[in-house]
């Protein structure tokens, strides 16, 4: 593993390269990244770092968020079919069919989208700023894609909004049952609950807080709590322990593992470096109105 950790540091600085890693990547590729975070913090970071190329450890949505907020810059996703399936749900026609459904309502997309379905919304939002991004329309409805628990979430925080859901989901977070999180309370009943809006609705109003990645994590920093039940992807937790070896963590699900966050490994992270692959590309007219749409929620 050394050898690995080695080549890679060394062509890093060949390519004056930099390494995301999201929080879901296995261990070993959180420890050899320049930063790890959620999905815009990442993107942010890269549009942020002076370098000439990103390697995105995560997956296909987040790496085209880097080229969209940095096009100048080469980002690399190490394995090409590590994609999100939330993401792949909604397509550009089913934006068209609601844009015509509700001629009035703005279109909301969450950040884990395609390119070409921000370039077709009106605004993006982050499992962090979704509220904040929605209330400060000035529309009544809203058009909220892909993920319906989080619209759901969005939807009981602005009772005067009428939320307009769309039936996508997380593949991993959605299968996080009730009867798991009340077994899960009782087997630790003096934790903190801390799930992510993308679980079930029955899931989040168990929960003592519901919040993105980065929440979770600021929650668990900022806490006086001893011991908490994590409802997110179990990547956080090396993160979490690392940090926090004096609290105790505890897996909300063993069904809490996203496969396609898995995928990437220090070999692929080598390989991409040496082959200078893959390569998000995107034509020019599709960042110009997807930027549009990261644009405005920065602006919020
Ligand atoms: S955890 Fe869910 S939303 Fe995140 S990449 Fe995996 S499937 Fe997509």
């Amino acid at each position: 593993m050394k050898e690995i950790i080695d080549k890679i540091s060394e062509l890093k600085e060949q390519r004056n390269a930099t390494i995301l890693a999201h929080n879901y990547q296995i261990g070993e590729v959180q420890e050899i990244a320049d930063f790890v975070g959620d999905s815009f913090a990442l993107s942010k970071k890269a549009k942020e770092t002076a370098c000439d190329v990103i390697v995105f450890c995560g997956v296909h949505f987040m790496a085209e968020t880097a080229k969209i907020l940095s096009p100048q810059k080469t980002i690399l996703l190490p394995v090409r079919d590590a994609g999100c399936p939330m993401a792949d749900m909604v397509t550009v026609p089913d934006v068209e069919a609601l844009r015509k459904a509700h001629p009035d309502a703005a279109v909301v997309c969450y950040v884990n989208s395609s390119a070409e379905v921000k370039a077709v919304s009106d605004v993006c939002c982050t499992s962090s700023n979704a509220v904040s991004v929605i209330r400060s329309l000035p529309n009544h409805r809203i058009i909220f894609i892909p993920d319906e628990n989080l619209g759901d979430y969005v939807a009981r925080q602005l009772p005067d909004k009428e939320i307009i859901l769309f039936e996508g989901y997380c593949t991993t977070h959605k299968r996080v049952t009730l009867e798991e999180t009340d077994a899960a309370r009782k087997a630790v009943p003096d934790a903190k609950l801390l799930v992510h809006p993308e679980c079930r609705p029955e899931v989040v109003a168990k929960a003592d807080f519901a919040g993105s990645t980065s929440q979770i994590i600021d929650y668990v920093t900022n806490a006086e709590d001893r011991r908490f039940i994590i409802g997110t992807e179990q990547g956080v937790l090396h993160w979490l322990k690392q940090k926090h070896p004096d609290k105790k963590f505890y897996l909300l699900s063993q069904k809490l593992i996203c496969p396609n966050m898995k995928k990437t490994t220090l070999k692929t992270v080598l390989t991409a470096l040496e082959t200078m692959t893959y390569q998000i590309r995107l034509s020019e007219q599709i960042i110009e109105r997807a930027y549009g749409s990261l644009e405005k929620m920065l602006r919020i």
